[in-house]
């Protein structure tokens, strides 16, 4: 379809949402490009205007229990400390987020079910009885049970990727896995009523630009409060490990599918990937290690608006520094 006649009909709201129409707007080039990059744009300020949410993760745990071939924290690698915070860790990082003025935590982990399924849902009510923030949890693939159980507890939100929307591409990257199990886990989540995260990760080997359509139509299909994505980058200690980007000749490709997104999902929070950006694009630049990392986004282009991540320990005392010290974050 032609690029400008989608302009058209999405303002008239006559434009049906189709991988046909994605697969147009990622193809853009030129003077169809900026015209992609300022209609993002205008949706973003329109919608969500400037503001910057900020986000506090605690990457609570990094012990997973699932091999995916493009993951450094997967079971099979030896190569690095496996670390979990205690209940009264995680507590304390919640305690200093709020004196920080941070309004939500995200609490994430490797996926583990049933490890700590029960401390976490204690965690969960203890932030709720002792301190403002709103909870989102981000621990991969659970029950209903226990999707529910947690939400009984307080959980706000939960945050689960669904990585690709392609199954053959899914089941290869995921052994033991299946993209219909994932989507179904983000079905409960959605018919508890809670918020509801997920994305996709973008250049993963194998994908096309056709599959990356299907990734954006997707996070639409599911009318998603929150969409998180970003680049693949191959960890040396992974089976992808010397499998490049599938874009890495064409990092543009990157910043389309973020303005595609904005125009598939106007209202949705997307959160900023500045820091795997950089990874992506700076080569040869070695990635943070995943423990204490911190990564404070900003906006780097125009069609996203959020926000996010600072992780926990180390990253505490930086934490606590004035928002108007922000501007020449650790990585930038
Ligand atoms: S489930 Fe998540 S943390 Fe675990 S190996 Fe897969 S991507 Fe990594």
């Amino acid at each position: 379809m032609v690029v400008r006649y989608i302009f058209i009909l999405a303002r008239r709201n006559e434009l049906k949402y189709t991988k046909d129409v994605a697969l147009s707007l990622l193809k853009s080039e030129g003077k169809a490009l900026e015209k992609l990059y300022r209609e993002a744009d205008a949706i973003r300020h329109r919608k969500m205007g400037d503001e910057i949410y900020i986000r506090g993760i605690v990457e609570f745990s990094n012990v997973c229990a699932n091999n995916c071939l493009y993951c450094g924290i997967r079971a099979s690698n030896k190569n690095f400390k496996r670390y979990s915070m205690s209940a009264d860790e995680i507590l304390e990082a919640a305690f200093s987020m709020e004196q920080s003025s941070l309004s939500t935590i995200v609490l994430q982990s490797g996926e583990a079910p049933g490890i700590r399924d029960e401390e976490i849902g204690t965690i969960i009510g203890r932030i709720k009885k002792e301190t403002n923030l709103a909870v989102t949890v981000s621990v991969g693939n659970r029950p209903q049970e226990t999707y529910y159980y947690w939400r009984e507890c307080g959980m706000d939100r939960y945050f689960l990727r669904f990585e690709t929307s392609n199954p053959e591409l899914f089941g290869r990257l995921h052994p033991g896995c299946t993209l219909e199990e994932r989507l179904a886990c983000l079905g409960y989540l959605r018919d508890l009523g809670i918020q509801t995260g997920s994305g996709f990760m973008i250049g993963l080997p194998g994908e096309t630009i056709d599959i990356l359509a299907g990734n954006i139509l997707l996070c639409r299909e599911f009318d998603l409060d929150m969409i998180g994505i970003g680049p693949y980058i191959p960890h040396p200690d992974t089976p992808l490990g010397n499998t490049i980007n599938a874009y890495s000749d064409n990092p543009e490709v990157f910043f389309k599918a973020l303005a595609v997104l904005r125009l598939f999902n106007p209202e949705a929070h997307i959160q900023q990937p500045q820091l795997s950006m950089r990874s992506f694009l700076v080569k040869d630049e070695p990635l943070p290690s995943r423990e204490g990392r911190i990564s404070l986004c900003r906006t780097v282009h125009p069609c996203n608006t959020e926000k996010t991540t600072f992780s926990t320990r180390e990253s505490q005392a930086w934490m606590m520094t004035p928002i108007s010290a922000w501007t020449a974050p650790p990585y930038e």
